[in-house]
């Protein structure tokens, strides 16, 4: 894994010469840094430009692709212009286009039971925060004692194994009780390329910090920039790391350099 601005100038030459980039940022921990109330966790207006000029180049197509709710990140971004793909892509939402969902009916129902039993055995652990997000339910415990994670684990495995059709995944300081679908970041990459680039595959530049992200990075291939968000290299399989927000906000000005204004 290299320092991307020690190689800027070939990924400079690459993108440079691609007819077209379809540029796909995390959220939390990648765009903003991680906040302790998720709400909080709000862009800034320097990135948001940056985000909007970026995704008015004509070789660029923009999405975010988060674990929040499409309402969710969309809302936080605020920008109609762009791709969102929100639960990690069990939601797209296309510019202009009806939301598609890759879960039924009966999944809701599923995890609406489970939710209800899930509030019940909660109420006693401290400082973990369920979040009703649709088609998951997350688990927080980011504010929570020591252990608690271990714990929210545990209920999670148990509500999960009586009711088949859901699986339990995890984040950082996260458990997630979700639709057992083929959903993650690199199928939704995939559905990308797939749907909007049937002729001609554009080069994926994909910026996140996470081990969701880690799917995104498994499916890009040796002219793709995959961008890991961390304070040093990491075993993720992402080609190049950058150190936190801030650097993707850096990263983001040099591309706008680069595309719109040399
Ligand atoms: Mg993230």
């Amino acid at each position: 894994m290299k320092y991307l601005f020690d190689d800027w100038d070939k990924i400079a030459g690459t993108l440079r010469s691609s007819a077209k980039i379809l540029l796909l940022l995390d959220y939390d921990g990648t765009t903003v840094p991680i906040q302790r109330a998720p709400e909080r966790a709000r862009l800034d207006e320097e990135t948001r430009r940056l985000l909007h000029e970026l995704s008015g180049a004509p070789e660029v197509t923009l999405g975010i692709i988060s674990g929040r709710s499409i309402n969710d990140i969309s809302s936080m971004v605020g920008l109609d212009e762009l791709i969102y793909a929100g639960n990690h892509g069990l939601e797209i939402l296309l510019p202009g286009r009806p939301m598609k969902k890759l879960y039924s009916e009966e999944d809701l129902h599923l995890i609406f039971n489970v939710r209800k039993e899930l509030k019940g055995q909660l109420d006693d652990i401290t400082g973990a925060i369920i979040e009703e997000k649709g088609p998951i339910i997350a688990l927080h415990y980011r504010t929570a004692p020591p252990g608690t994670g271990d714990v929210l684990l545990e209920a999670a495995d148990n509500l999960v194994s009586k009711n088949p059709g859901l699986a339990v995944r995890q984040g950082k300081m996260v458990i997630e009780i979700t639709p057992d679908r083929d959903f993650n970041k690199g199928v939704t990459v995939k559905w990308l390329l797939e749907n909007l680039f049937p002729a001609e595959r554009p080069v994926v530049v994909f910026a996140g910090d996470d081990v969701s992200d880690e799917d995104a990075f498994a499916v890009l291939g040796q002219d793709d920039v995959s961008i890991y968000v961390g304070p040093q290299p990491s075993h993720f399989s992402a080609r190049y790391y950058i150190k936190d927000s801030m650097e993707t906000r850096q990263f983001l000005f040099k591309l706008h350099n680069l595309l719109i204004s040399p």
